[in-house]
């Protein structure tokens, strides 16, 4: 079998660890746009555009800390190196996938500056194959090549989501998303819209206080507890924009410099010819098993779509859970089958609440999502305290943004009883 990997970051590098050591696997090519491994993890200057005319992959800003302990941001079968702290800055996390890539041989397997151009099933082929185009950015060559399997492991946090809020074209200030943001500098004495309030709004909004005249947050997170310096003002949801004027939903408003849209991003697959038959809307990728197998062609698999997990351990479980699927240890549902799981988890889904825009965020369900992948493959666990320490430092973060960095975590397995119990669920709903 002849793999193709599409991007060289964590879920990347973690699909090439397996695929090199599995025996059914004869050729493995992970082919990276940029220079260097590591994806969300390399910080750069630039914004914009690279050299060679490609939109800037890193979201990373200077200053980012990870927002999950150590503890948890490691391999199953590679832990983030002992040291005094728990949360760690973005240049140890880039060391820590360069040592993971070293170890397993996986970097002499990766063809840097190839850019991904098209995907397509080949045509007139009696099994499943795949032409896959790539550019050689430094040659200008573009060539295409065959494939039995595609793992696309392209990320999800480069192309941002603007919101439809009526009057921000119009804006008379700048207008900027957290994807180009790199330093607080840039905000130095304005009056700053900072919209959203996920892990990087927050952040950030806590950040450019230090240099900004005022910050208005506005968001719609109801359980921020953390106490913001004086010159942060929490909003609702802004509702619109005129002139230079942002008017909230609680009938407040507020002059402001600069809107700064922490909006969160959407999933991108510009190279996925149509005929691989998978659609984005509303940032729901679909056909889906398992938010893994592509449903129409199960040769092609996507690492990393979940969000609010523990990423890189999710990402070592579907690979593991997929190549199983590839050298036969398991047999994946029928086309047929896999659409209708697909089809009831989406309404089991909108039952609980979820809307389409959360199709693919885990959070309180990730224990036993991590499960049904180990069970149905029959591949090793996840520890289920990993699950507790993601649910127990997502509350702190809400609760003491400033200051929850400081915690340092032990892991200690003691929940093992949660495990069991998700386990017989998922059991009995199998029956
Ligand atoms: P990426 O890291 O985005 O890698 C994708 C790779 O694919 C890139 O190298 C890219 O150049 C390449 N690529 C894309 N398109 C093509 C193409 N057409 N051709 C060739 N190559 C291509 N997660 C945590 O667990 N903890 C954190 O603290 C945390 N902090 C974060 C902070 C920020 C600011 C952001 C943006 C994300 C953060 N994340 C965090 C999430 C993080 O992105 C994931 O943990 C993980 O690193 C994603 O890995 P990935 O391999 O899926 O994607």
């Amino acid at each position: 079998m002849r793999v193709c990997v599409v991007g060289a970051g964590a879920a990347g590098l973690c699909a090439a660890r397996h695929l090199l050591v599995e025996p059914c696997v004869t050729h493995v090519d992970v082919l990276e746009q940029t220079s260097q491994l590591g994806g969300t993890w390399v910080y750069t200057e630039t914004t914009g555009y690279d050299d060679f005319g490609l939109p800037i992959h890193t979201s990373m800003y200077k200053s980012l800390r990870t927002n999950l302990p150590k503890e948890v941001m490691g391999f199953p079968d590679f832990p983030v190196p002992e040291s005094e702290k728990s949360y760690l800055p973005a240049k140890d996390m880039l060391a820590f996938l360069q040592s993971y890539a070293e170890k397993h041989g996986v970097t002499e397997h990766i063809k840097f500056k190839h850019h991904v151009q098209l995907i397509k099933p080949k045509q007139g082929a009696t099994a499943e194959l795949w032409d896959v185009t790539y550019k050689n950015l430094i040659t200008g060559v573009t060539e295409t090549k065959e494939y039995d399997y595609i793992f696309v492991c392209n990320g999800h946090y480069n192309t941002p989501f603007i919101p439809d809020i009526p009057g921000l074209k119009q804006f008379q200030g700048d207008v900027m998303h957290s994807h180009d943001y790199r330093v607080p500098d840039i905000f130095e004495g304005k009056k700053v819209l900072v919209v959203g309030g996920g892990p990087s709004g927050m952040d950030i909004a806590l950040e450019i206080t230090s240099v900004t005249e005022k910050v208005i947050l506005s968001h719609h997170v109801k359980e921020v507890g953390s106490v913001f310096p004086s010159n942060l003002t929490q909003k609702p949801d802004v509702e619109k924009l005129d002139g230079n004027t942002a008017y909230f939903k609680d009938g407040t408003q507020e002059e402001v410099d600069v809107v700064f849209l922490c909006t969160g991003y959407q999933y991108n697959f510009p190279f996925l010819h149509e005929s691989c038959n998978i659609v984005v809307e509303d940032n729901c990728v679909e056909p889906l098993y398992k938010h893994v197998v592509n449903v129409q062609h199960p040769t092609m698999c996507f690492i990393g779509v979940p969000y609010y997990v523990c990423a890189f351990s999710m990402f070592d479980l579907q690979v593991r859970y997929y190549v199983r699927s590839m050298n036969g240890t398991f047999k994946l549902p029928t086309p047929n089958e896999m659409m209708r799981h697909w089809e009831e988890e989406k309404i089991d889904r909108a039952s609980r609440g979820f809307t389409r825009r959360q199709a693919h965020m885990m959070g309180p369900d990730q224990g036993e999502y991590y499960i049904s992948l180990s069970v149905e493959s029959g591949t090793d666990p996840l520890p289920p305290v990993i699950t507790a320490v993601h649910n127990h430092s997502s509350q702190k973060f809400l609760d003491n943004i400033a200051g929850y960095r400081n915690d340092v975590y032990k892991i200690i397995d003691d929940e093992n009883f949660i495990y069991s119990q998700l386990q017989e669920k998922y059991y009995a709903s199998l029956a």
